[in-house]
């Protein structure tokens, strides 16, 4: 089975999706409300796929890509964004996140999206 961090301050947005994956077959194995915790969360687990929600306090998803992908080269990223966030998305991608969802977050799409992945 997949295994998949899901990263958001918005405990509602983790929960929706964490409902979406768990329907969709695929196992979450962790949560995380900002980049902090998905940097301690990945120095003691490997999931196979990470959602990034890209505006969060303490450390948002832009930093916590940056340092992903320099400490962990092969772990997938999926950034999570807003309405208005082209820019970051364009950055974000040119950093390594594989793909994005798109909130407001359909639930078939995102799980097509991550399906692409694992
Ligand atoms: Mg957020």
């Amino acid at each position: 089975m997949s295994t998949i961090l899901i990263v958001d301050d918005s405990r509602t947005m983790r929960k929706m999706l964490a409902g979406s994956l768990k329907n969709a077959g695929l196992e979450v194995i962790g949560n995380a409300g900002n980049g902090i915790e998905a940097l301690q969360f990945l120095e003691t687990n490997t999931p196979d796929l990470v959602t990034l929600d890209i505006t969060m306090p303490e450390m948002d998803g832009m930093e916590a890509l940056k340092q992903i992908r320099e400490k962990y080269p092969d772990q997938k990223v999926i950034m999570v964004s807003a309405a208005g966030q082209k820019d970051k998305i364009m950055e974000a991608l040119k950093l390594g996140a594989v793909d994005f969802i798109q909130k407001p977050y359909d639930p078939d799409v995102a799980i097509e999206t991550i399906k692409k992945f694992i």
